[in-house]
């Protein structure tokens, strides 16, 4: 046999650990994983020694703003920062206008995916009319995306008509959303406290961007906490699959930790500015607006460090949430009516390798954060999430010991910025390819708008998580 494609010499990332391998594709699909002279022949060859493999990452959490705010992203542009990130599979969420709660409304959005995007992708539509839930498992969602948050004194990101605030509204749909066999993603918050608090300051004529920080970790954290608490309950009593986003509290932690051990159906992500922004008042007090408007509260770096290595948190989103400059810069003076949000998903990959090489976690258990387990909580894997014979070719080389600069003039976002502008990371995304194409390679996008396909869960049976 004949391969399209070899990758020779790389230390490829595999469930079993990393290994010495040689990766045969053939039709976009891994069909040999070899040393040697077992190693089939191809038209093509590449040479990965001295770099490593991983299987591309599998992001669950993107906001590429379209339709309806296509000045911040689009898909063609967001899925451009994607490969440049290392990322093969992106799904969206569903705060773009029309907001996605209807059957038409996704697959309208998802024709629109497959004419723009560079890389396989999904949707999350909002669960908020009960009578469209089942359909649009049917039609193919990846999961449903619930906001337990609206915003102060804007209507975006956060918009009015998907904040869900009322907790017999969201036993309501956490049920139908049970029956589909889908995860309900989550953004826990318990609004009415959050705006009791919110406009005590206001009423104070405090506006800064270091207050608005600073609630979200007021009184330990409890307007993030008291809401994990209700979904960890309401999931224990109605047996939905619960993923919890944005984690970054001890206490909401703990309530998670105990979840898990009595083998709730509870996954939770949390994201790169959790553990690289969030986490450090000094950056946030730089940053201002260019920050997130929140504040993990004090020493969270080591133990939400310890939660990625032990399993409390499963999978990194990226939560690439554009703005540009202009609707960022009001923060300065009122954060409440600053746009939230910042771009991640050039940046994720460069942030963790660095990690990797710092000692904070193994390239295996960045293959699962990133890839494997993403992959499994949404029914995508086997076929997405690991670099083994049979599976899609969506395979990240990186350059392991490079040092690089993340620079705002480099990154691909339409926003044109990134909050971690000037930081040295040691690890580089050298080459992204999409079953088997490459879509990034030696450091430039070469994909085409189109390449990318919808791609469905399993149904539940054929589900490994
Ligand atoms: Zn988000």
């Amino acid at each position: 046999m004949k391969a399209d494609l070899v990758i020779r010499n790389g230390a490829v990332v595999t469930p079993g650990g990393v290994i010495q391998a040689n990766i045969a594709v053939k039709g976009g699909r891994i069909v040999g994983m070899s040393s040697g002279e077992l190693t089939p022949d191809a038209d093509e060859m590449i040479d990965a020694a001295g770099l490593v493999v991983l299987p591309g990452g599998v992001d669950t959490h993107t906001h590429l703003r379209e339709p309806g705010f296509t000045h911040k992203e689009d898909i063609q542009s967001g899925t451009r920062a994607a490969v440049a990130g290392g990322y093969t599979t992106v799904s969206g969420m569903p705060n773009v206008q029309p907001i996605t709660t209807t059957v038409q409304r996704y697959l309208d959005l998802i024709e629109v995916y497959a004419a723009n995007s560079l890389v396989d992708f999904n949707h999350n539509p909002a669960p908020t009319r009960l009578e469209e839930v089942q359909a649009l498992a049917d039609a193919g969602a990846l999961g449903f995306k619930i906001y337990m948050i609206t915003d102060k004194g804007t209507d975006y990101p956060h918009m009015p008509e998907l904040g869900v605030h009322h907790q017999g509204r969201l036993f309501e749909i956490a049920e139908e959303v049970g029956k589909t066999g889908l995860p309900l993603m989550v953004h826990p918050n318990n609004q009415e406290l959050l705006e009791t608090l919110s406009d005590r300051a206001i009423k104070a004529g405090d506006t800064s961007y270091q207050t608005v920080a600073q609630l979200s970790a007021s009184y330990d954290g409890i307007i993030f906490d008291s809401a994990i608490s209700y979904l960890c309950r309401m999931q224990e009593v109605l047996g939905f699959r619960l993923h919890v986003l944005h984690l970054r509290s001890p206490r909401s932690l703990e309530v998670l930790r105990a979840a898990k051990r009595a083998k709730q159906a509870v996954t939770v992500e949390t994201n790169p500015h959790m553990l690289f922004l969030c986490n450090d008042w000094e950056e946030i007090e730089r940053l201002g607006p260019y920050a997130l408007n929140l504040w993990n509260g004090p020493n969270t770096t080591d133990l939400l460090w310890e939660c990625v290595n032990d399993g409390t948190i499963d999978v990194i989103g990226s939560d690439h949430a554009p703005h540009l400059r202009e609707e960022k810069e009001i923060g300065w003076t009122n954060m409440f009516v600053a746009a939230n949000g910042t771009p991640k998903i050039q940046e994720t990959l460069p942030l963790f390798l660095n990690a990797v090489n710092e000692g904070r976690l193994s390239y295996t258990r960045l293959a699962e954060i990133f890839s494997t387990t993403p992959a499994k909580i949404f029914g995508l894997y086997p076929r997405k999430g690991v670099i083994q014979v049979g599976a899609d070719a969506d395979l990240v080389v990186v350059d392991p010991n490079k040092e690089q600069v993340l620079r705002n003039e480099d990154m691909l976002s339409k926003c044109g910025w990134t909050s971690w502008d000037g930081r040295r990371v040691r690890g580089v995304t050298v080459h992204t390819l999409v079953r088997g194409t490459f879509a990034y390679r030696d450091g430039k996008v070469v994909g085409k708008p189109g390449h990318g396909r919808h791609v469905k869960p399993a149904r539940e049976k054929d589900r490994l998580l």
